[in-house]
């Protein structure tokens, strides 16, 4: 029909998969077609994910530092915070992003087609929407993300129940509002919801915030959202909520099966995302879908269908942007042709909390866990001559090392900048570096990247002075 169109290869999601699929395999020399269902490009992370958020977090960290100039001898009056101004810088840097998808889409002559692909057969996808098509294709890289999960027994139809994408609308600053998750996006939106004014309780289920990372790392964190929150309540469940005139009532358990509760201006969901898998109708391709919605793949993203890749949230996790975005680049490659795999030795993580917590490789839990053998180095951040001058020596480096041939094998990092810290240790792992590497490579003074080469002089034991 006169709205059918073919391509070598369709990409489903825009994301930053799908995006980096698309445009990779266009460079290739492939006819591509990518299928959006939102009105930008770009997927969750570029208009409801990782950008907004920065956006927010970086006015957070302004107002913080700004109250704490205080204790250095400046002072700044209370903030006068224009919700809609904030908003509107937020959304011009997610508007410049997306926008500079569509460009860089058309620059490479990747059609873009609106509505929502579902699969039709196992070389056919029927996009729904203003102007329906069926889609053909050759092959196609399914990557169709993710979205919050949902709680049976919350009311997620009253509007003072919001998730990651409500908080980033910023409708209004709560008066009281509770974090329901204690992971890296409910505790990226409590950093920003404390500076902006709001009063925050963090409830967690698992025995600390952001379980799965180191708890050394996560400690200097916890000392301060503590001394900021008006709770965190660790190995706590949340069994109720109710929508009353005066808040959101949630009823807590906590470990010994005492219930309390309390009521809040503000509920935000973060427990977790949960794959697309089982909206794109896969089966109808022959791909298989788990019963959690996740898409299985081997090391070149090939689906069980051997034209079939998948890219991303909707294979598994973690479930983070740069892990799609190198998948992306797999899945486009052996579309191509190539002989690629995913052979990455690690995919590190960040929470852009304040403090950030960083890492990547083997943890100390997972050291444990699987019996593999290590040394450690550390270096305590209060012996740093930057971190102290920049009022924030609350850091840790830490490093681990294989005890038979010295190389890192994991490392984390907790302190202002972590996030861009982790990335010398990323690299020393894929490249095989060892202790005597960072030791020995010269770093510049002071800065917040020397507590890498001292934490692996603590290993070496030559370190002499500490400044
Ligand atoms: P997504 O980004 O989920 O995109 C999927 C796209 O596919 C969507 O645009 C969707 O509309 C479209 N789609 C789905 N199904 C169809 C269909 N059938 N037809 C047409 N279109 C369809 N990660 C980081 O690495 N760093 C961070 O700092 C970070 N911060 C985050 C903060 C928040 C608040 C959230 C929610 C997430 C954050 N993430 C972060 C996670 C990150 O956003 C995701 O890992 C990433 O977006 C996954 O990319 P993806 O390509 O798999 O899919």
């Amino acid at each position: 029909g006169p709205g059918d169109i073919h391509a070598e290869v369709v990409v489903l999601g825009s994301g930053p998969g799908g995006y980096t699929a698309a445009f990779r395999a266009a460079d290739l020399g492939k006819s591509v077609v990518l299928i959006e269902a939102n009105s930008t490009l770009g997927g969750v992370c570029l208009n409801v994910g990782c950008i907004p958020s920065k956006a927010l977090l970086h006015v957070a960290k302004v107002i913080t530092e700004a109250e704490e100039m205080a204790s250095h001898g400046i002072s700044f009056g209370a903030p006068q915070i224009d919700l809609d101004d904030l908003r509107d810088f937020k959304d011009s840097v997610v508007g410049k992003l997306t926008g500079g998808l569509d460009g860089l889409a058309k620059g490479r002559k990747v059609t873009v087609v609106r509505g929502y692909g579902k699969f039709t057969g196992p070389n056919m996808i029927s996009v729904e929407g203003k102007e329906p098509k069926t889609v053909s294709f050759d092959q196609c890289i399914i990557a169709a993300g993710s979205e919050p999960v949902t709680l049976p027994f919350i009311p997620h139809d009253d509007p003072r129940v919001i998730d990651s994408t409500g908080a980033l609308d910023l409708m209004d600053v709560p008066e009281r509002m509770l974090v329901l998750g204690g992971g890296i996006i409910g505790l990226e939106m409590a950093c920003v919801y404390d500076a902006l004014g709001s009063k925050i309780t963090v409830v967690e289920l698992m025995d600390q915030i952001i379980p799965g990372a180191d708890k050394d790392i996560v400690k200097p964190l916890m000392t301060r959202i503590k001394g900021r929150y008006e709770n965190i309540f660790l190995k706590t469940k949340v069994t109720g909520a109710e929508a009353t005139d005066a808040g959101i009532k949630i009823t807590f358990q906590d470990e010994n099966g005492e219930s309390f509760s309390d009521t809040f201006d503000k509920v935000l969901v973060a427990v977790g995302r949960r794959p697309n898998g089982k909206k794109v109708d896969a089966e109808k391709a022959g791909v298989a879908v788990d019963d959690r919605g996740f898409i299985a793949v081997d090391n070149q993203q090939r689906t069980g269908v051997p034209h079939i890749f998948a890219i991303g949230d909707v294979v598994g996790q973690p479930m983070l942007a740069h892990k799609a975005v190198h998948e992306g680049k797999v899945a486009a490659e052996v579309c191509a042709g190539h002989k690629r795999f995913f052979d990455a030795s690690l995919i590190p993580s960040v929470a852009y909390t304040d403090p950030e917590v960083a890492w990547c490789g083997v943890t100390e839990v997972d050291a444990k866990a699987k019996g593999i053998k290590y040394e450690k180095g550390v270096f305590p951040w209060a012996a740093s001559g930057r971190s102290l001058s920049n009022g924030r020596s609350e850091g840790m480096t830490k490093l681990l090392f294989d005890p038979e041939d010295q190389r890192v094998i994991g490392g984390c990092i907790v302190g202002t900048n972590a996030g861009d810290l982790i990335s010398e240790v990323a690299l020393a792992i894929e490249m095989g570096a060892d202790a005597v590497d960072l030791g020995h490579t010269i770093h510049p003074h002071p800065t917040l990247s020397e507590t890498v080469n001292f934490a692996a002089e603590m290993f070496e034991g030559t370190i002499t002075d500490l400044i």
